[in-house]
């Protein structure tokens, strides 16, 4: 027999397990299949849909000395400490520009600004993430409180928490994020990085190319002469 107190405790992880599934399904561009968090298991390897081609990211892993050569102490404490910071006196709770918001640790971009909105909480809140396995969402009950953590699925640094109260947005989950765990990249920093990426690669900008002989055919054969 199973006594009383197995049962609440058995109905409170069930009531998790249905939570993280939630907020997974709600996450555009992620077909809503059985398969479950990327935690689990590397799909990118099974290969077994024809359609999933999801983009797992390459892992960062950093000893504990590492990490704390590169994070600060309060981004330390929260990112790799599974922390939280204190609501409203934080960098991004009032933060609406253009842009995306990056894991702090490893660089990872995980919120894109459009999908920000002002939940009254405290802290950043994101209705989405950006597509693709960008972070990982596990049962959390510590503190007393259910929960569900989310933490970046790159370098493995816990990032908040998802709660299915925000009937406002279109997902309905509110992606509650520690500023710290975040850095912000203003959209024209981006545009600009992009560029730079573009020469590297080796491409010209497209103004300037002639056109292309599969396009123009005709064209080219009088430049010929
Ligand atoms: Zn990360």
């Amino acid at each position: 027999m199973i006594p009383p107190r197995s049962l609440t405790l058995l109905s409170v992880l069930l009531l998790i397990g249905a939570s993280v599934v939630a907020a997974q399904t709600e996450r555009p561009a992620e077909p809503a299949s059985s398969d479950k968090p990327a935690a689990n298991s590397p799909s990118a390897q099974s290969g077994t849909s024809p359609k999933s081609e999801k983009q797992q990211p390459e892992k960062v892993v950093r000893t504990e000395k590492e990490w704390r050569k590169t994070l600060t102490r309060e981004q330390f404490r929260v990112l790799r400490g599974k922390g939280t910071e204190a609501p409203f006196r934080n960098k991004y709770d009032r933060h609406f520009k253009p842009g995306t918001y990056a894991c702090a640790a490893c660089g990872q971009e995980l919120f894109a600004s459009d999908t920000k909105f002002n939940s009254g909480c405290g802290w950043p809140a994101f209705y989405t993430t950006m597509a693709g396995d960008r972070i990982n969402l596990t049962p959390d009950v510590s503190n007393g409180m259910i929960r569900t953590e989310v933490t970046c699925a790159r370098c493995d640094s816990h990032l908040g928490h998802v709660f299915r109260d925000a009937p406002q947005t279109p997902t309905g989950n509110r992606f509650c994020i520690n500023s710290v765990s975040l850095k912000f990249i203003p959209a024209s920093a981006q545009q600009k990085r992009a560029k730079q990426e573009r020469r590297k690669a080796g491409r010209k900008p497209p103004a300037e190319t002639k056109p292309e002989t599969d396009k123009g055919s005709s064209e080219s054969d009088d430049s010929g002469s």
